[in-house]
């Protein structure tokens, strides 16, 4: 463990007054601390955030579902009118963690979770390559373990996805994300918070570590969704054992019905690539169709052209469409 010191702060102002690179922000410690003891993260300071007054606030009004980044998963999982108009995000959030880490972990820590990758995940110093842990190692995953890795928007740099649950609930309800850093506050689609592989190398950074549009001092402090008249979704996680674990792959579905059929869609998928993945195409041939298993099936199924899954992964096709549908089904009930 790399000594480090800590200083709690009192306002946002202290946290960027904090010096750059070498401190690190810490919420409710659940992801960071593991990155301490894995030798993932080595900050000079830690700055805790916890003492920031007014970023827990969970809010509705007409014009959408305020959260706070401080707010636990524990806290949006229950809070009754999350519930009633974002159903998938707060089972997304009872879905993220056991009870004892809901209670701790963060909205704002658990989209910036990185990758579940066991070749990332080990104590330093690595036996093998990650590009992720030292740029230019290679990547032990691509022909070794990656049944549980993406199948879209990877580069031969890295191939992990993005585990966070929340993230893909989000995703499909059109949040935004309220970021704040020294040189003021922006927002902008959650959906476009994260990278995908290929992206990052399009943009000119590094594939394997470029994982967010944060810039270096910029914290999450809220997000905000859009609450649409009559829309109802739902969160599906297929994983190992039910108890607690990270998803073999998730689904968030938020539907608006006319008439019995389906009249929008928005489908975001989990755990398939670096970032929530959208079924723009299979969105809107969605509409029209009664939502039940066998009518949203094919079109869901269709909508893998541009999957390139790995030697281990390729199953994640088939069960991320059985996800969606079920979104589906289960966000019209
Ligand atoms: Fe490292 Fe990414 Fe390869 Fe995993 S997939 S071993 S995180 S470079």
């Amino acid at each position: 463990m790399h000594d480090f010191s800590y200083a709690a702060a009192r306002s946002l102002e202290d946290a960027f007054a904090a010096d750059g690179a070498a401190s690190m922000p810490i919420a409710g410690g659940t992801e960071l601390l593991n990155w301490l003891r894995l030798g993932i993260a080595a900050p000079e300071r830690v700055i805790d955030l916890a003492g920031v007054a007014g970023l827990n606030a969970i809010a509705i009004d007409a014009d959408g579902l305020s959260i706070g980044a401080l707010a636990t998963l524990g806290e949006v999982g229950e809070h009754p009118q999350v519930r009633a108009h974002a159903a998938a995000l707060a089972q997304a959030c009872l879905a993220a963690a056991s009870p004892q880490i809901r209670n701790r972990a963060t909205l704002g820590g658990n989209l910036l979770q990185k990758t579940r990758c066991a070749y990332f995940r080990a104590e330093a110093p690595l036996p093998w390559g990650c590009n992720k842990r030292l740029a230019g190692s290679g990547c032990a995953a691509i022909e070794g373990f990656n049944d549980r890795h993406a199948i879209f928007g990877w580069t031969e740099q890295c191939v992990a996805v993005q585990p966070s649950d929340p993230l893909v609930a989000l995703a499909a309800l059109e949040a935004e994300v309220t970021i704040a850093g020294a040189a003021g506050v922006r927002s902008l689609p959650v959906a476009e918070l994260h990278l995908t592989q290929a992206e990052a190398a399009a943009e000119g950074l590094d594939p394997a570590r470029a994982e967010t549009r944060l810039a270096p001092g910029e914290v999450i402090t809220g997000y905000r969704a859009p609450l649409r008249p009559g829309a109802r979704s739902a969160y599906v996680k297929v994983r190992e054992r039910a108890s607690y674990e990270y998803a073999l792959v998730s689904a968030a579905a938020v539907i608006e019905l006319d008439a019995g059929v389906i009249s929008r869609a928005a489908i975001a998928l989990g755990s398939v690539a670096q970032k929530p993945w959208r079924l723009a195409e299979a969105e809107a041939r969605l509409v029209g169709l009664a939502p039940t298993r066998d009518s949203v099936l094919p079109v869901l199924r269709g909508g893998f052209g541009e999957a390139r899954p790995l030697s281990q992964n390729r199953y994640k096709i088939a069960m991320a469409a059985g996800a969606a549908a079920r979104a589906i089904v289960e966000a019209a009930a």
